[in-house]
This record gives C-alpha cells, sequence and structure tokens, in this order.
C-alpha cells in the first residue's frame, strides 16, 4: 500500500453506533410487548473482556493498544463475530456489532449467538511482523473465552485470512494441539471454506450480498441490465460486490473508499480498478473516472446504493439527500435510526445488514461445520447452500415486512430478537 493520506475520524462516527442497536432493540421488545427483565437480558451483553496490548516494534520501542471481545448472547449456541483492526475502534462500537451478529445469527438460523472484537489500531502504520505480533498477543490475551465451542473469531475491517491463521495457530500451539474451527475466514490450505468465484474463503461474502441486491432489484421490477449502483467502501465485502454487481450486468457507476470516491456515468470498469486500487492502494486517480467526495457517492442517482465501509454513514444530515431506489446495507449499521426513518418516509427500501451482509457467517458457520467434521465441501456444494439460506432469508423478511406492515429492517429484527427470546425462555434461568 502507498497511499499516504491520514484517514480523519468521519463527524458521522462520532455517533454511537451503540445507541441505534439499542434504539432498534426497543422498538421490537415494544412490539413483541416484552416485559423490562426480558428486555434488559437482550440488550446486555452476556461477557465483556478488555486488555492491553503491548507490541515490541521492529525499532525496538514498545506501543500499547486496547483490545476487546464482546459476547453479546450465546443462548442459541457458542458466540460469533469477526476482530476489527481500525483506529476508531471503541468498547461501544464492538458492543453494537456484537448485538448485531446475535440477530444476524438467529434470523439466518445458524446455532450461534453473537459476538465482536476489536483493536484499537490504524494497521497501516504498522508492518506484517508487527501486526503478528498484535494478533497473536491479542489472541493469548482473549484465549480464556474463545474456542470452537465458545467464541470463534473471524476477519472484519483491517483483518483478513492471514490474521485467522495467526489467532488459529496462537490458541493451537498455547492448547496443544490444533485446533482450525477456533477461527473461520482461515485460508483454504489450514481447512478454509471454499467458494464460488474465488479460492479463497474471502470471495463469498458479496456473492451473498449481490444476490440480495439483485433479489431487491427484482422486488422493485428492474433488471441487473440498465440498473445502476454505487458502491462506498472498496475492500473485503465492497469490491467484491461491485465485481459481482458488473458481471450480473449491473452498471457500477461510482466506487469509493477512505480517501475519496470515483465516478463514472457510463460504468466502471471494475477489473481495472481493482487491479488499480491493488497497486496504489486506493481507488483514486483511476485514469478515466472522475474523482467524487465520498459524501457526494451517497447522493447519486442509482438504482442501487451500496454502503460496504463503516457505520453511521447515512445519517440526519445526509439521508435527505439520498436520491437511490434501494440502500442494501453491507456494512454493518451504516445507516443511524434517524436516517432509517427519513429513507422510509422518502420511500427508499433498505435492506438490512443482519440479512443483507449474513452471507459471512453463513460461510463461517459452513466452514465451522466442515472443520468440526474434517470433511470438506466443494465449492458447488458451498454456493448452492448459501444461495438456498440467503434466499430464504429474504424470503422470510418480506414476508414478515408484509404481515406485520413494517419495514425490511423492523422485520428481520423481530424475528430475530422473538428466536433469541424464545431461546432464553426455552432454556429457563438458571438457579
Ligand atoms: P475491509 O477492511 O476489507 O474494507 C473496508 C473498506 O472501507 C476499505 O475500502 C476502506 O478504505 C473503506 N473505508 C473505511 N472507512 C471509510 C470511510 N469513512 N468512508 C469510506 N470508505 C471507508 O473491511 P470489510 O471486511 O470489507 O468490511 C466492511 C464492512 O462490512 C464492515 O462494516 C464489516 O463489519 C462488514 N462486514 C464484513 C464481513 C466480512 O466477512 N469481511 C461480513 C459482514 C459484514
Amino acid at each position: 500500500m502507498t497511499t499516504t493520506t491520514a484517514l480523519s475520524v468521519p463527524a458521522e462516527l462520532s455517533a454511537n453506533p451503540l445507541d441505534d442497536a439499542l434504539s432498534q432493540l426497543k422498538a421490537a421488545v415494544e412490539t413483541l410487548s416484552y416485559g423490562p427483565g426480558q428486555h434488559q437480558m437482550l440488550a446486555r451483553p452476556r461477557r465483556e473482556m478488555s486488555v492491553s496490548i503491548p507490541l515490541r516494534r521492529d525499532d525496538g520501542t514498545v506501543d500499547v493498544f486496547t483490545g476487546h471481545r464482546v459476547q453479546h448472547n450465546f443462548s442459541r449456541g457458542p458466540a460469533k463475530g469477526g476482530v476489527r483492526f481500525s483506529p476508531h475502534v471503541t468498547l461501544d462500537e464492538v458492543r453494537a456489532l456484537a448485538m448485531w451478529m446475535t440477530w444476524k445469527c438467529a434470523l439466518l438460523d445458524v446455532p450461534y449467538g453473537g459476538a465482536k472484537g476489536g483493536v484499537t489500531i490504524d494497521p497501516r502504520n504498522y508492518s506484517p511482523a508487527e501486526l503478528e505480533r498484535v494478533t497473536r498477543r491479542y489472541t493469548s490475551e482473549i484465549l480464556p473465552i474463545i474456542g470452537p465451542e465458545r467464541d470463534i473469531p473471524a476477519p472484519d475491517i483491517g483483518t483478513d485470512e492471514r490474521t485467522m491463521a495467526w489467532m488459529m495457530d496462537t490458541y493451537s500451539t498455547s492448547v496443544g494441539f490444533t485446533v482450525p474451527s477456533v477461527v473461520t475466514g482461515k485460508p483454504v490450505s489450514l481447512g478454509g471454506s471454499l467458494g464460488r468465484s474465488s479460492a479463497t474463503s474471502k470471495g463469498v461474502v458479496h456473492i451473498a450480498l449481490a444476490h440480495i441486491a439483485l433479489a431487491a432489484l427484482a422486488h422493485r421490477g428492474l433488471r441487473p441490465h440498465g440498473s445502476t449502483a454505487a458502491v462506498q467502501g472498496f475492500g473485503k465485502v465492497g469490491a467484491g460486490a461491485a465485481e459481482f454487481l458488473a458481471e450480473a450486468g449491473v452498471r457500477v457507476v461510482a466506487v469509493g473508499d477512505q480517501y475519496g470516491a470515483v465516478h463514472t456515468a457510463s460504468g466502471l470498469d471494475v477489473p481495472r480498478l481493482l487491479a488499480h486500487a491493488e497497486r496504489t492502494g486506493s481507488v483514486i486517480g483511476f485514469e478515466g473516472a472522475d474523482a467524487i467526495g465520498s459524501d457526494e457517492l451517497l447522493e447519486l442517482d442509482v438504482d442501487l446504493l451500496i454502503p460496504a465501509a463503516v457505520e453511521g454513514v447515512l445519517h440526519e444530515g445526509n439521508a435527505h439527500h439520498v436520491r437511490a431506489g434501494i440502500v442494501v446495507e453491507g456494512a454493518n449499521g451504516p445507516t443511524t435510526a434517524a436516517a432509517d426513518r427519513q429513507l422510509h418516509t422518502q420511500g427508499v427500501l433498505v435492506v438490512p445488514d443482519i440479512l443483507a451482509n449474513a452471507g459471512g457467517v453463513i460461510v463461517s458457520y459452513f466452514e465451522w461445520v466442515q472443520g468440526n467434521q474434517a470433511y470438506w465441501w466443494t465449492a458447488d456444494e458451498v454456493d448452492e447452500r448459501l444461495e438456498r439460506r440467503m434466499l430464504q432469508g429474504w424470503t422470510s423478511v418480506l414476508e414478515t415486512a408484509r404481515r406485520r406492515e413494517v419495514t425490511l429492517r423492523e422485520a428481520a429484527t423481530l424475528t430475530a430478537v422473538q428466536r433469541v427470546a424464545e431461546a432464553h425462555t426455552t432454556r429457563g434461568l438458571y438457579p
């Protein structure tokens, strides 16, 4: 990566995503007429761990970071969720992301609870050897609460399959034997699951997202050919989604990352843009495209808007400028509660994160199952089961939304909260 632009904290990120997560839960609890005790059980994380992570840098000096692991709920099975390396990580952000993981797993009927982890670090400022030491120390600090039957981390912003390989190796070395299923999103060589268009497990998340985006287009009577899309975030989720949508015939007119965005009305050449971003570390400077601001991308007149970067990018201040007909949330929590209300008033169809980006956790589940059985499926088997689950999720959310006359997000949250509450009730309260 050669880009040197500093990453500032976007103003919208100063808003607390936990407020949005809690307000979504409160609305669901009210609709379901749950009492205050049940509300509190669903709102509070079951377990939280915050750790210090000292790093000996390559030059011999020492930096100390803070890391967290929050297990929001494990009533339906082991906790599951990504690990984020970002300078913006806070405990409240991790709490919100862990809660959304609980709902996502329940909604897609994956037998997990929700968790999330994060280290407050800007990974671009550290060498691979330094990142390996940070990852290993973080893993060893949270080791008592993770494991294939307890809590299974996966990649998220700023982490990847290499990070997962280090986590798996650190855990395995500590317990004295190889435990592939302690993490998912591993390299295929270590037991990662095959995906459809890619030889690595990371290749499937975006395909699931694109399936949902295409289903949403069809729901609005649009075909891929002739439809337009703008994608914010050009990482594991956004870049793949842009590529798959372009392959499906959608004209991807704009793509952005943390440094800015590029726009071409006739449609970007996504494979060439991928090569450019790979080479330069950013989408900016892509030949033949106009440079536009990140905010401008969110306000383009397109059929599909896919925020696939960070939370809170669609907020009270810009929601009324959104001209897209459909927003498909690739990122977790990209739309604040106020923006959600505004978009609904404008008639924008918002496909919520806990449905739209669930491909990641579904394939993680497949990887965990394969690891536990030590028996690997073919790419076609993975793809077929993923597509079936995603489209089942879409159909059931749509049906609930129609029946209850609520938004897709309300329908998705209600379904998920109800399943988790049912697990609580069936298990009973100990002692
Ligand atoms: P990533 O680190 O691979 O990519 C993040 C992208 O967002 C990068 O292109 C980065 O430049 C861009 N970005 C960061 N801050 C930005 C800003 N303020 N404005 C515009 N762009 C910005 O991360 P990822 O794994 O692709 O995750 C992206 C989102 O998707 C996150 O919300 C994550 O929680 C969610 N998600 C990831 C997965 C997964 O399996 N990786 C699964 C489900 C959901």
